[in-house]
């Protein structure tokens, strides 16, 4: 019997290993090919600041790996970014505009809940004309979820319709629908609704600007190439979370990931598993202080003498890589 259990221990660990494993750092040999830089260009989103004074990012955006196997899986497709704090943190409007939704934290079981798990929270609508990926928007949401109130000082509480400022309370940090006290921040474009055929949110990052030993934008990018199947490896500083696109030419077809606008992406998948259609997205664990961003992109079928992999991050700029000609 006891042995059995042992036995047993063992299976489900080993079965657990053999589902929930992330991406670790490759070495490999890139002397067989050239990596040059690609450059793209910045785009401004408007005046804008972070949500938090103290910013520390717990979970950046996109596929996300989620150390444990639970019941959705070992991965998921984080659709904000996660600012790690103090319950009570004051929280702020990232721009003037108009709250658009403030949503106490749903009963475990509501059957309408907007944001299920979501916890308190709080959405500012902003109005701002601008193009992305070549569509023409009129605004754009900022979503604050686990806040854990909604003070915003001198005994009031914040309230649909009402409009803000930049840095406008908006309510206080917590943990309300999550495990740990952290502000899920999202940007969502032109809509709020995510459904399994549109999903609006993007990498917040585009509308956040560079801070001093936070985010820098210095294209500071590692790429490794292997084979059995075809597996890119990207890996960035941990100040320097907008990997967004990873585009593969081989055999004349070419394959495209984006993470803002979910090109290549199932987005009936993206919430239980790493495989999203034709590839699969590996990515490394990743909390605050995790010295750098990794993920892989497998793919299965692809022929392996490919012609061209770009990486970019979400201005466009990343690197180029091409096999030397023998
Ligand atoms: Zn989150």
């Amino acid at each position: 019997m006891y042995n059995l259990r042992i036995y047993l221990a063992m299976l489900v660990f080993g079965l657990w290993l053999l589902i929930c494993s992330p991406a670790s750092a490759l070495t490999c040999d890139m002397s067989q090919y050239n990596i040059s830089p690609v450059t793209g260009t910045k785009v401004d989103y408007g005046n804008t600041r972070w949500p938090v004074n103290t910013i520390q990012i717990s979970d950046p955006f996109g596929s996300r790996y989620l150390a444990k196997n639970t019941s959705t899986g070992c991965y998921d497709y984080h659709r904000g970014l996660d600012l790690q704090g103090t319950e009570g943190d004051t929280v702020y409007s990232i721009a003037a505009g108009t709250v658009y939704i403030v949503q106490y934290e749903c009963k475990k079981g509501a059957l309408r809940c907007g944001f299920p798990n979501g916890g308190n929270v709080a959405v500012v609508e902003h109005p701002l004309t601008f193009k992305f990926n070549d569509k023409p928007y009129t605004k754009y949401y900022s979503v604050y979820l686990h806040l854990h109130n909604f003070d915003i000082g001198n005994n009031q509480k914040l309230k649909q319709g009402q409009p803000v400022v930049l840095g406008s309370p908006i309510g206080k940090l917590g943990r309300t629908g999550a495990s740990y006290d952290h502000l899920h921040f999202e940007i969502r474009l032109g809509d709020i609704n995510v459904t399994e055929r549109i999903d609006p949110s993007v990498n917040p990052l585009y509308f956040l600007e560079e801070v001093h030993n936070v985010y820098r934008d210095t294209n500071n990018y590692t790429v490794c190439v292997s084979k059995s199947p075809l597996t890119v490896s990207f890996s960035s500083s941990n100040q320097e979370l907008d990997f967004n696109e990873i585009e593969i030419q081989s055999a004349g077809e070419t394959r495209k990931i984006n993470f803002s606008t979910k090109e290549g992406i199932d987005l009936t998948q993206v919430d239980n598993s790493s495989p999203y259609g034709l590839v699969t997205i590996n990515p490394a664990d990743f909390k605050f202080g995790t010295p750098e961003y990794l993920i892989d992109f497998q793919f299965p079928g692809l022929d392996e003498n490919f012609t061209r992999i770009f990486v970019r991050d979400i201005w466009g700029n990343g690197l180029e890589i091409t096999p030397k000609s023998l």
